[in-house]
């Protein structure tokens, strides 16, 4: 199969696209609507947001969580805020600027149908999350508090304490087991998508294992719906939770999905240093302490003196030197690169000099503990429980870390992927971040996603497409599942003698080393050779301990990892192809004189959407072929991005 990149980007002026698009999209019935059983894998806030709303429009949902409850699901560790365009500020602030900074922001790397969309969508998801009781911080006269993030001029950012994720997911999973109580969704725990399956062309199910019995599953549906989130964990070592992985995604991959800028990383400016092999993920901290905390080095290579001894004349508040407009919350991209040139310099503090200061000594000064308290009390407990230091006294010490993914399965504007029927949603998707995300603004795309976009394109797609009776017994199914199976077998069968964390471990180094904040030609070739012969070694050497027929995490993170370790090359060698730097993306030999990312529009202004030509074994040649969704800006005058 050959694929086709067609963004159905609806015509006309930006402002009247999803309008018109709405109107123009053919409507399913609501006795009709009933008949369509739709799968929904993923119960972050993508997965329960768009599961509680199709429900709710009348279609038979099944939805698919990994976890024992849905509340677990990665969305729950996000803590800084969503952002959307009120203007309750009155500091200029409009669906406009939130468009035009997002584009910016991402580097011009994403299409400007799409983030017109979601700005204009987002005053939407306050009213809706509201609605249902989210609590979200609130000024003294009682209207919803905002706070800045990176990349933006305006405080657009709403919040709830550095808690916002968990509560946004109590609104949207309250609102799905409210149909899960009217019997509208059926939600399956704890079942694990192991493959898609595909029938004529269109996507019509999915096997899953259970993962507390071990028993192999087949599903099916009149179209399935994928919020299963982002692959950070490819690096071993992230902000992201230990479920969140590239499976699912990746099998769609290999069944026709095409995969869009995989290599588009964001590495977070403000988490805690990596401490030892002794950990198994980071921990962020939230870019809203950028708001309020300054970053700074010591001016002289060497000054051991703890923080507090060193004078402010002998300080580099290095983001307030360098980008004097946006200081402090210049954008992550640019302001990890910037904690990396210190530590490069020698200038890097704490017992390892590979962290940088944040500190909140002004702020205190300013406001008083209890005015950081109230903004950020969690996140300064959080971090002292951690590292044993009282970030109220001494200044925090942060490093970037893998935090989230831009790259994803290609959508066109329906969210739909290259496989009919097959719809993909939040992170899980390429999204319209381009090539760096802003802060508080994944929260803001699934939620658009799951609660305002997909309700109305999916109708689009069932009432104008044939589809055919089909369920779980057809021979598609049959083949998917047995296919399933012999994966689970040869992992068993290897028996060798490396646990699966520590060829993990092997894989996140080549791609921490080689393919992470800073990349070059010869490195991603290094890390593509290093990253085969590293899948070899996975295949003869690994070691899956337990049988199939029981809770077997070691079985789990084995299937995970198999997918990883092909990701991974996938993302090398998309890299290696974009010879220019943009975004969270950064080839060392294309930068300016001052080290900033150079783009090249003239050969790069497009989406990398790449198709699975490879062999279908297990342990076969791995190859794909490049397409290319050209972007077009007519609004947005492509410019090099300036936070100076
Ligand atoms: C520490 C942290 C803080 C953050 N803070 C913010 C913030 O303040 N603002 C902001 O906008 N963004 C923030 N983000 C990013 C944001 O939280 C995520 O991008 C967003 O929550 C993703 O939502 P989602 O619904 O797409 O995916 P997820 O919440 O990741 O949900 C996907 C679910 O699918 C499950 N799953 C995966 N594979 C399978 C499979 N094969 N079968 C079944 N289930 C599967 C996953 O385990 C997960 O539970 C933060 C991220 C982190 C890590």
């Amino acid at each position: 199969m050959s694929i086709k990149l067609d963004s159905k980007t609806p015509s006309g002026p930006l402002e009247e696209k999803w309008s018109k698009h709405k109107f123009d999209m053919k409507l399913v019935n609501p006795a009709n609507k009933r008949k369509h059983t739709l799968i929904v894998v993923g119960t972050g806030l993508a997965g329960a947001s768009a599961s509680a709303t199709l429900a709710e429009l009348g279609y038979k949902v099944k939805t698919f969580c990994i976890h024992e409850s849905p509340r677990r699901a990665h969305s729950i560790a996000a803590q800084g805020g969503i952002n959307a365009a009120k203007n309750y500020q009155n500091d200029g602030d409009s669906v406009y600027r939130l468009f035009y900074d997002t584009i910016k922001g991402g580097d011009f790397r994403a299409r400007e149908g799409n983030v017109y969309r979601l700005a204009e969508i987002s005053p939407n998801i306050i009213d809706q999350c509201v609605a249902q009781g989210v609590p979200f911080a609130r000024e003294y006269g009682g209207a919803l508090a905002n706070r800045s993030f990176g990349g933006s001029q305006v405080s657009r950012t709403f919040y709830a304490r550095g808690q916002t994720g968990q509560q946004l997911l109590i609104g949207a999973y309250q609102a799905m087991m409210r149909q899960v109580g009217l019997g509208t969704v059926e939600l399956n725990y704890r079942r694990e998508m192991l493959d898609l399956v595909v029938v004529d062309g269109q996507a019509r199910g999915i096997i899953v294992r259970n993962l507390a019995t071990g028993e192999l599953e087949s599903h099916s549906a009149d179209a399935v719906i994928l919020a299963t989130g982002g692959y950070g964990n490819v690096f071993y070592f992230s902000t992201n939770a230990k479920m969140s992985n590239v499976t699912a995604s990746w099998r769609a991959h290999k069944q026709g999905a095409a995969f869009g800028n995989p290599c588009f990383t964001q590495i977070h400016p403000t988490c805690i240093p990596y401490s030892g092999d002794h950990q198994s993920k980071l921990t962020l901290m939230s870019e809203s302490l950028r708001n309020d905390g300054r970053c700074w080095v010591p001016k002289q290579k060497g000054d051991k003196r703890p923080p507090e001894q060193i004078p402010d004349e002998d300080r580099d508040y290095y983001l307030e030197r360098v980008y004097p407009s946006f200081g402090n919350l210049a954008p992550r991209d640019v302001s990890s690169r910037q904690a990396k040139y210190r530590v490069d310099e020698g200038r890097g503090v704490g017992p390892s000099g590979v962290a940088v200061y944040l500190d909140f000594r002004d702020a205190i000064n300013r406001v008083g503990k209890a005015g950081i308290e109230q903004r950020y009390d969690n996140l300064f407990d959080m971090y002292a429980k951690i590292t044993g230091d009282d970030p109220y006294k001494v200044p925090m010490r942060i490093y970037p870390a893998v935090h989230y993914t831009m790259g994803g399965l290609w959508v066109d504007y329906n969210l739909m992927s290259t496989i009919p029927g097959l719809h993909v949603l939040g992170e899980a998707n390429f999204s319209d971040h381009g090539a760096n995300r802003l802060g508080a603004s994944a929260l803001m795309q699934g939620l658009a996603d799951g609660y305002f976009v997909i309700p109305y394109t999916i109708g689009h797609y069932l009432a104008g497409t044939s589809i055919p009776k089909v369920d779980a017994n057809h021979d598609a199914f049959k083949a998917a599942k047995a296919a399933a199976q012999a994966r689970i077998d040869a992992l068993f069968a290897v028996k060798g003698g490396k646990t699966v964390d520590d060829i993990h471990r092997q894989l996140g180094n080549i791609m921490w080393e080689k393919v992470g904040m800073a990349r070059n030609k010869a490195g991603l070739q290094t890390a593509v050779g290093e990253i085969q012969k590293l899948r070899e070694e996975f295949w003869q050497n690994v070691r899956v301990s337990g049988d199939a027929n029981n809770l077997n995490p070691e079985l789990e993170k084995a299937g995970r990892l198999a997918d990883f370790l092909e990701l991974g090359e996938l993302m090398a060698t998309d890299a290696l192809e974009r010879n220019e730097s943009c975004g969270g993306h950064f080839r060392e030999e294309f930068q300016t004189p001052d080290n900033e990312a150079q783009r090249d529009d003239e050969n790069y202004c497009h989406v990398s959407a790449w198709e699975y030509t490879g062999d279908s074994s297990l342990k076969g040649k791995k190859s794909w072929q490049l397409h290319k969704e050209s972007l077009t800006f007519e609004r947005i005058k492509l410019a090099t991005r300036s936070y100076k």
